[in-house]
C-alpha cells in the first residue's frame, strides 16, 4: 500500500503569525526521507518567492484539503539545525516578544544558513574497509605509522579527521591505508559531539587565588541545577576572575560555557583574558568576526568542539549541546536588547535558557539594571556582592564641578584643565568623557537664530570638522556647511556646544606637548583600532584620551588616574524614564576606568545642577544606594520593574496614518480588555523625535500589572491590528519590555 502523503509543518520567515503546511518534496530519496526530522531546513515556494523554512513537525493530516498543499522544493540539511533547547528558546521568544516563530528561528541562525545555498561545513570521517577489518594484528608492523593508524581505526570507527589528528595520525598515512584498500573515507556533517571529546589542558596559566569576597561569591554558585545569580561588584572588583573560576569548574565537568558580552569589538581584552587562561577551543560569535568564519564558529559551538563560546546578544541562540553555564557580563548594557525585528533582550533569554537546561546563569555588573537589582533584592535571584577592588587598587574619589562658577574653555572648566595639567605632569594618563561625536551639536546664526536642521528629521545637524560637513546622527544625512546664513545672509555662522572633535582641539591647544587621542565611532572605524589603542596606552606614557561611551566599556587602562565627565545634565534632564538610571551607570562605568592599579583615581563630574539629589546620592554614597532610591521612585509611579510595559510603535510618511492606526489600536485594546488596575493604555503620543528619516512616528504605551495579562492582550490585539486596512500602509511593531522609549 502506498504511504499516505507526508504533511510538513514549517516555520517560515514571514511577518505572518502562523505556521505553514507543505507536502514533502516530490522526489525524496531514502537519505532525504531519513533527514526529515524537526529542525531541518527546507526550501519551499511561497507565492512568487522561494523561502527557507524550518521543519516543526511531520504528520499525515492537514487542516487543508491535501491537494491544496504545495510540495516543498528540497530538504537542505542532513541533520536538524535547530534543536532541543534552542528550539524551545525560539518558541519562548516568539510568544514572549509576540513575533512570528519562523522569523525568530531564521534570525537565530548564522547569515549563511538563512539561504538555501548555505549548508553546514562537512567533516571527513575514516573507517576500515572489510578487508581492513580482517587484517591480522601485526601485518603493518613494518610501518609503525600505518600500524597505529590502523589500530586507531579499529577501535574508533568511524572517526573524524580532526579527532585523528589529535591522535597524531596524519593524512598521508591515511591515504596510504586507502591505497592498500584497507581504509575508506566519507564526508558528513559533524553534528553531534558523539566522537570522544579531545583532551585539553584546561588551565594554561594558574588561576588567581580569589580574595574573601570573590571566594564567597564563587562558593555560593551551584553547578548542577538552575540558579540565577546577580554578581554586583564595583568596577575592578574582580568579577571577571569569578567568571573564570566558574568556567574552569564547568570545563572540568566536560561542559561548555556561554559568555555574553556587550559589543565585543570594543573589548578585545576580555577575549584575550579567556584565551590566556584556558587551553580549550574558544569560539567567538559577533559582528566583527569575518563573514566566512561566522558559520564555522557557530558550527564549532554546535558540535561541542568549542568549549567556550563568547559572543554578543545573538550568541544567546548559539547551539551548545553540553552547556554548563551562561554568564552575562555587564548585564545592564542596553546592547543586549535588539532594537529592531525580533526585539529580544539576550539577558532575559539567557535566564530562560538556563532554566530550561537546568544550569546556572551568572550575571555581573558594577551598575546592575533596576530590573535585575529588584529581582535580586526581592530574593528571586541570588544576590552576590563584591564591595572592594581586587588587588591593590582603591576606589576612585568622585567630585562635582559646579559649572556656574567656572571659566569655561569650550565646555571644559578651568578646574578640570588644572587637574589635567597636574595629572600629566605626574606622568599619568587622563580620560575625558563626552558623549557626543563630531565638533559641535549645533551650527547657528547668531544674528537671526537660524540653525542647521536635518531635512528628514526633527533634529539639528551636527557639525563635523574632520572633514568639515554637517551630519544628521539620526538618519545619516550629510550636507556641506553653508558659506552664509541661508535666512539672513550673515556670513559668520557659529558652532554651538561641543563634541569629541572640539574637545580634542581645545585639549591639544592647552597641552601641546602631550598626545591627545580621540576615541569615537568616527576615529575607531579601522579594524583592531581598539586593540591598537590599548597597546599604546599600556606603554604608560602620559596622554589624553577624549571619547564617547566607547570608552566606558570594560577597558582596563592601568595608567589612567583622572577621568573628566564633561556633561551630566543631558542625563539628568532626559525625558526617558530610564534617563537617570543610564546616566548613573555611565558615570560609574566611566569612573571605573580610573585608578585601576596602584595609583588612586579621581573623577571630576561637570554639571550645572551639581545639587541634583540623585547626582548627590551617586557621588556621596554609591551606585547601589542611588539605584535603590530610583527603585523607590519607580515603585511609587508604578513604572517597570513594578509594571510590565509594551510599546506599539507606528511610523508613516503621513502623520495621520501613523496616529490613525494607533487610535484604532487603542480602541481595540479597550474592547479586548477595558482599562483597569491591570492594564493602562496611554496614547497615541508622538515619539520624542516625531519625524525621523522622513517618517512620522507615534507610539501607544501599554502598561500591565503582570506578564500574563500583557501576553493575553497583545496576542489578541495583534490579530486584530493585522486585519485593519491602515496596518498595510503603516510600518508598525510591538516592543515588549522596551528599553528605548524614543
Ligand atoms: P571586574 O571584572 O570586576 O571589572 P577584573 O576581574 O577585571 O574586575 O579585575 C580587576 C583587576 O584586578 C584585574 O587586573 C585582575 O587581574 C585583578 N584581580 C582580580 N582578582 C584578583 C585577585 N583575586 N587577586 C589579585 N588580583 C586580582
Ligand atoms: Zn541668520
Ligand atoms: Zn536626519
Amino acid at each position: 500500500m502506498p504511504e499516505p502523503p507526508l504533511v510538513l509543518t514549517l516555520a517560515l520567515p514571514t511577518p505572518l503569525y502562523r505556521h505553514f503546511e507543505y507536502l514533502a518534496p516530490l522526489k525524496l530519496d531514502i537519505d532525504e526521507r531519513k533527514a526529515l526530522r524537526p529542525g531541518v531546513r527546507l526550501e519551499v515556494p511561497f507565492g512568487k518567492q522561494t523561502l527557507v523554512g524550518v521543519l516543526l513537525s511531520i504528520s499525515h493530516k492537514s487542516t487543508y484539503p491535501l491537494h491544496k498543499l504545495k510540495p516543498a522544493h528540497k530538504v537542505l540539511d542532513t541533520t536538524p539545525i535547530i534543536t532541543g533547547d534552542v528550539l524551545a528558546l525560539c518558541q519562548f521568544a516568539a510568544e514572549y516578544y509576540q513575533h512570528p516563530l519562523g522569523d525568530v528561528m531564521i534570525s537565530a541562525l548564522p547569515q549563511k544558513l538563512r539561504t538555501s545555498d548555505g549548508t553546514l561545513p562537512q567533516t571527513t570521517y575514516w573507517q576500515l574497509t572489510t578487508e581492513g577489518k580482517g587484517l591480522s594484528a601485526n601485518s603493518l608492523k613494518r610501518s609503525p605509522k600505518q600500524q597505529s593508524a590502523w589500530q586507531a581505526l579499529l577501535t574508533h570507527s568511524p572517526i573524524s579527521e580532526p579527532a585523528l589528528s589529535a591522535l597524531n595520525i596524519d593524512k598521508p598515512t591515511l591515504r596510504q591505508l586507502h591505497k592498500k584498500g584497507l581504509a575508506e573515507s566519507f564526508q558528513q556533517t559533524h553534528s553531534t559531539c558523539a566522537s570522544t571529546p579531545a583532551t585539553y589542558t584546561i588551565l594554561k596559566e594558574p588561576h588567581r587565588i580569589l580574595n574573601t569576597e570573590q571566594q564567597a561569591a564563587f562558593d555560593a554558585l551551584t553547578f548542577n541545577s538552575f540558579q540565577c545569580s546577580l554578581l554586583e561588584g564595583i568596577t575592578g572588583s574582580g568579577k571577571t576572575e569569578v567568571y573564570l573560576h566558574a568556567i574552569e569548574r564547568v570545563l572540568h565537568a566536560g561542559q561548555q560555557a556561554l559568555v555574553l558580552v556587550p559589543e565585543i569589538g570594543l573589548t578585545p581584552q576580555t577575549v584575550a583574558r579567556f584565551a590566556a587562561r584556558f587551553g580549550v577551543p574558544i569560539t567567538q560569535l559577533h559582528s566583527s568576526v569575518a563573514k566566512g568564519a561566522r558559520l564555522e564558529n557557530w558550527h564549532a559551538a554546535q558540535t561541542g568542539q568549542a568549549r567556550i563560546i563568547i559572543g554578543t546578544r545573538l550568541a544567546v541562540f548559539a547551539p551548545a549541546p553540553r552547556l554548563g553555564i551562561i554568564i552575562v557580563d555587564e548585564e545592564h548594557d542596553s546592547s543586549f536588547k535588539q532594537q529592531e525585528g525580533l526585539r529580544y533582550n539576550a539577558r532575559d533569554l539567557a535566564i530562560l535558557r538556563a532554566k530550561h537546561n537546568n544550569i546556572p546563569v551568572l550575571m555581573g555588573s558594577a551598575t546592575p539594571s533596576l530590573e535585575s537589582l529588584h529581582n535580586a533584592l526581592s530574593g528571586r535571584y541570588q544576590h552576590l556582592r563584591i564591595t572592594e577592588r581586587a588587588g591593590s587598587a582603591s576606589t576612585p574619589t568622585m567630585q562635582r564641578i559646579d559649572m556656574r562658577k567656572q571659566t569655561l574653555h569650550c565646555g571644559i572648566a578651568q578646574a578640570s584643565l588644572d587637574a589635567i595639567g597636574a595629572t600629566l605632569a605626574r606622568d599619568e594618563q587622563v580620560l575625558v568623557f563626552i558623549n557626543r561625536r563630531g565638533f559641535a551639536p549645533s551650527y547657528i546664526c547668531q544674528s537671526c537664530g537660524w540653525s542647521a536642521a536635518c531635512k528628514f528629521c526633527d533634529a539639528r545637524m551636527t557639525l563635523h570638522s574632520k572633514p568639515r560637513k554637517l551630519h544628521c546622527h539620526h538618519c545619516g544625512n550629510q550636507s556641506q556647511t553653508p558659506s552664509q546664513c541661508p535666512s539672513c545672509y550673515n556670513p559668520t555662522l557659529t558652532a554651538l556646544g561641543q563634541g569629541t572633535e572640539r574637545a580634542e582641539d581645545v585639549l591639544q591647544t592647552s597641552f601641546k606637548s602631550y598626545k591627545v587621542i580621540r576615541v569615537d565611532q568616527d576615529s575607531m572605524q579601522r579594524k583592531n583600532a581598539m586593540a591598537a589603542l590599548t597597546t599604546q596606552l599600556n606603554e604608560g606614557k602620559p596622554c589624553l584620551l577624549v571619547g564617547t561611551q566607547m570608552l566606558a566599556k570594560g577597558h582596563h587602562f592601568p595608567n589612567v588616574t583622572l577621568v573628566i565627565i564633561v556633561d551630566t545634565d543631558q542625563g539628568l534632564m532626559s525625558g526617558d524614564f530610564r534617563g537617570i538610571e543610564r546616566m548613573g551607570q555611565l558615570i560609574v562605568q566611566v569612573a571605573g576606568r580610573a585608578g585601576r592599579e596602584e595609583k588612586p583615581g579621581t573623577v571630576l563630574i561637570q554639571s550645572y545642577r551639581p545639587e541634583h539629589p540623585m547626582l548627590e546620592k551617586l557621588v556621596t554614597e554609591n551606585y547601589h544606594n542611588f539605584a535603590q532610591s530610583l527603585l523607590l521612585e519607580r515603585q511609587q509611579s508604578l513604572m517597570p520593574p513594578f509594571s510590565f510595559m509594551a510599546l506599539l510603535r507606528a511610523e508613516a510618511k503621513h502623520p495621520d496614518s501613523a496616529r490613525g492606526l494607533l487610535t484604532q489600536a487603542a480602541q481595540l485594546a479597550c474592547e479586548i480588555m477595558p482599562p483597569s488596575d491591570n492594564c493602562r493604555y496611554l496614547g497615541p503620543i508622538p515619539a520624542f523625535m516625531e519625524r525621523r528619516n522622513d517618517r512620522f512616528r507615534f507610539q501607544l504605551q501599554l502598561q500591565f500589572s503582570n506578564r500574563q495579562v500583557r501576553a493575553q492582550l497583545l496576542k489578541a490585539l495583534i490579530l486584530k491590528i493585522d486585519k485593519l486596512p491602515l496596518s498595510k500602509r503603516v510600518r508598525w511593531s510591538i516592543d515588549v519590555d522596551p528599553q528605548d522609549m524614543g
